[in-house]
């Protein structure tokens, strides 16, 4: 069966118990899903998507240029090697995906159309029961769960986050979000403004920069970028020795990692060194007449932000060649025929793009109980980034910011699965996280230290998102070189941990 088979097929038969369910088919549900049938093999578990098919995040986006603003040696997942450049685009990435799920009869157990609309947790029956919608018939289907894999992602695919600016509604021409990219949108020869410095803004001005008669990248404050070949010199080194790609992959990710390690440490430990080798490579392409203070000279500490890759400089390209511009300044109001700047200047545009980031959503929009009683996440302390205190059955997949995300997926799942052969050792049929004694006078902290990691999207919904503590237990360190080693040495039998 191909891929499309196994989806027809599977969509069939909607209702059930399983040992686990697994919410979600992007990178981390794909990824949970390899895992359950190596390492807990006879595991009985669905994964439930509201999409018509895998991807997330590769599949909702669909503006041009779409592509990885990390390397796919670690995007992609430890088991299976990346043989491509680098940076990818969706398009790429979703058809390793698909492999992954074809070479492992994933798509039987993965039930498209399915949005999960409530998660009760029963102590009387030690289960989780999971309803969903299917989004193709409307049907309630029901599930139940002895243990429950949170593979949601962090935002909501649905719709964008776009501020409300005044007079938006005086505006001529098209508004569009990338995250819902209109098929028809012809920017062909028209005057676009993007408002927005991020990754997302970063891949889709130099894409349209071609056609359209001029892209004005409008942004508030600027954002730091890494720029370089879209090659990682060993991977191509090795390659001509025809090395097999197995060893290439292994290879490769550790010195990406090896050397983005030394970066990180660069940035806390030498800030201003870091800061100038990153301002150095955009002046390399810009050259030394352009105001890089203004355009591309944030006030932060570089990584307190997600630091996009600009593969051969391609944006800067644009600039250079005129096709793109940058504008630094705020936005007063929207006008007939574009947008007014508190600097009293006026951009034309017919096309006005909000790059302006994602609407958190830290539980799918499930509505969660525990015992009948409704449960609100920021109330609980997270163990390790991935379970919650007083949640029993349930982990969730929450990535990396300053390394792939996906290099988390694999680590948390190496966890789960050696949680879950630990509790069919020990019979147990609930595990909930618990403070310990020693942690009941320990400070609770929002979930990320905004002096370390401040994106817009995370300070709008921290409210929103359990506590941290001041213990490496109890704290997401987004640290992937810490964690690698920290989380296969989590002593199961530790007190966090009360088994059932
Ligand atoms: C444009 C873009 C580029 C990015 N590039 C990178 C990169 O290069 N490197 C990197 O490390 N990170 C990158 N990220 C971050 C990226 O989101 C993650 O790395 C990763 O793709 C997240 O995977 P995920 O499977 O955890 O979540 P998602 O990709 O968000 O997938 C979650 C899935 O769960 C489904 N779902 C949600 N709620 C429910 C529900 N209630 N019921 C059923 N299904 C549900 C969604 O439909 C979706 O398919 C990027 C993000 C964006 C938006």
């Amino acid at each position: 069966m191909n891929v499309q088979q196994e989806i027809r097929a599977a969509a069939a038969d909607s209702t059930g118990h399983f040992d686990v369910v697994i919410a979600g088919a992007g990178i981390s549900g794909v990824g949970a899903a390899y895992h359950l049938t190596k390492q807990c093999t006879g595991t009985s578990f669905v994964v439930l998507e509201t999409q018509k098919s895998f991807g997330g995040t590769w599949l909702t986006h669909r503006y041009p240029g779409i592509r990885s603003d990390s390397d796919l040696h670690t995007f992609g997942y430890r088991f299976k090697p990346w043989t491509s450049a680098p940076i990818a685009t969706a398009a790429e990435i979703l058809s390793y995906m698909g492999e992954v799920i074809e070479e492992n009869a994933l798509g039987p157990h993965i039930r498209y159309q399915h949005k999960i609309s409530s998660a009760r947790w029963s102590s009387e029956e030690n289960l989780w029961t999971i309803e969903a919608i299917r989004t193709d018939t409307g049907e309630a289907v029901r599930f139940t769960a002895n243990f429950f894999w949170m593979c949601q992602g962090y935002y909501r695919h649905s719709e964008g986050y776009t501020p409300e600016w005044k007079a938006m509604e005086t505006f001529k021409g098209r508004i569009v979000h990338p995250q819902q990219w209109p098929d028809d949108l012809d920017y062909k020869n028209k005057k676009v403004v993007v408002i927005g410095s991020g990754a997302t803004a970063a891949t889709l001005i130099p894409a349209i920069a071609r056609d359209s008669a001029h892209v004005t990248m409008l942004q508030r404050s600027p954002t730091y970028f890494r720029t370089g070949r879209n090659a990682i010199e060993i991977a191509e080194t090795l390659r001509a020795l025809q090395v097999d790609e197995t060893w290439i992959h292994e290879i490769t990710r550790r010195k990406i990692l090896f050397d983005q390690d030394a970066f990180t440490r660069k940035t806390f430990e030498e800030p201003e060194a870091a800061k100038k080798d990153l301002l150095s490579a955009v002046e390399a392409y810009l050259g030394p007449d352009y105001d890089i203070a203004t355009h591309f000279t944030p006030k932060y500490r570089p990584w307190r932000q997600r630091i996009a890759f600009i593969p051969d400089g391609d944006l800067f390209q644009g600039i250079k060649a005129g096709k793109a511009s940058v504008v630094t300044d705020e936005i007063e109001r929207f006008t007939e025929t574009g947008i007014l700047l508190k600097s009293g200047k006026e951009l034309e545009a017919d096309i006005i793009i909000t790059a302006t980031g994602f609407n958190l959503s830290a539980n799918g929009d499930i509505d969660f109980s525990i015992d009948g009683e409704p449960l609100d996440f920021s109330q609980t302390v997270t163990y390790r980034g991935m379970m919650f205190t007083g949640v029993p059955n349930l982990v969730w997949v929450f990535g990396y910011f300053r390394a792939s995300w996906t290099l988390r997926v694999d680590l948390v799942a190496d966890f789960v699965c050696r949680l879950l052969n630990h509790m069919k050792d020990i019979d147990a049929r609930k595990v909930t996280p618990a403070l310990r004694p020693e942690d009941h006078n320990m400070p609770l902290l929002p979930w990320i230290d905004p002096e370390n990691f401040n994106p817009g999207y995370m300070m709008r919904g921290m409210h929103l998102l359990p506590k941290r503590g001041d213990k490496p237990e109890w704290q997401h360190n987004q640290d992937y070189w810490a964690e690698k080693d920290e989380f296969p040495a989590i002593d199961l039998g530790d007190h966090a941990f009360v088994y059932e």
